[in-house]
């Protein structure tokens, strides 16, 4: 991305898997940076809530690929004031439903989704007017922004994951939730690499680390890498 965005837009790379707590980090050193944060999650999430809304199957490609060529997709940026909409519709919080967690892997394997919305990444980066972006997601080290100045990998242990996600969603069965993580990450990392960091890319593991440590170490990352 450091390629295409304007020189003095700093990109902060940040992938993980799902519960690594990659996106409430992300947003608090966005707040602390005064950054923008991207949520790239979120277009594929909203793009599979599209394909839903029409009637259609996620599992079928070119269902997909229809509904990917008029997505009418917008994001904040804004870590203050985050949504998430698709045409008129402000879809912030339809997008984290269990219907479109378990439908979401199946538009995120059709490359040319991928390649689509990665060039969307992109100009969102480059029209942020902020002086930093942090970008979350899944191939921002390795596809979406290889040259970033900074390049982290969130992770945790599975069991800590699956504990965090079924504390965000209260109300639903900790087993199933656990289940339905553990299923996407298989899915998941039959498309991308996740789990394994790429060269250059630094680890935080925040198994035995609580928020305030995780948003310190990430920050801690930032300041070396962008001083080095
Ligand atoms: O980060 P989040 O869990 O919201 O991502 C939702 C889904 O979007 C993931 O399960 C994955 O299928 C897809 N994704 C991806 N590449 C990214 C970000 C998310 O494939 N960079």
């Amino acid at each position: 991305m450091s390629s295409s965005a304007s020189p003095e837009t700093v990109t902060v790379a940040i992938d993980g898997p799902a519960g690594s707590g990659k996106s409430s980090v992300s947003k608090e050193a966005a707040r602390r940076l005064g950054y923008g944060y991207l949520d790239t999650g979120a277009a594929y999430r909203a793009l599979a809530w599209y394909v839903l809304d029409r009637g259609a199957d996620t599992a079928h490609e070119q269902s997909v690929l229809d509904a990917a060529a008029e997505f009418p997709y917008a994001i904040s940026l804004d870590p203050d004031d985050y949504w998430v909409r698709v045409g008129d519709t402000v879809v912030t919080d339809a997008i984290r439903e269990p219907r479109v967690s378990s439908a979401v892997s199946g538009v995120a394997r059709v490359p040319a989704v991928r390649e689509r919305v990665n060039e969307l990444f992109r100009a969102l980066v480059e029209a942020s007017g902020r002086p930093g972006v942090i970008v979350e997601g899944r191939d921002i080290t390795t596809v979406v922004a290889p040259d970033a100045p900074v390049r982290i990998l969130l992770t945790a242990a599975p069991e800590v994951r699956a504990g965090r996600r079924s504390a965000e969603l209260s109300g639903q069965d900790a087993a199933a939730v656990a289940d339905a993580l553990h299923r996407r990450d298989a899915a998941d990392s039959q498309v991308v690499d996740f789990l394994t960091a790429a060269d250059g890319v630094t680890v935080v593991d925040s198994t035995d680390l609580d928020f305030p440590q995780t948003v310190a170490a990430v920050l801690d990352v930032i300041a070396t890498k962008i001083h080095d």
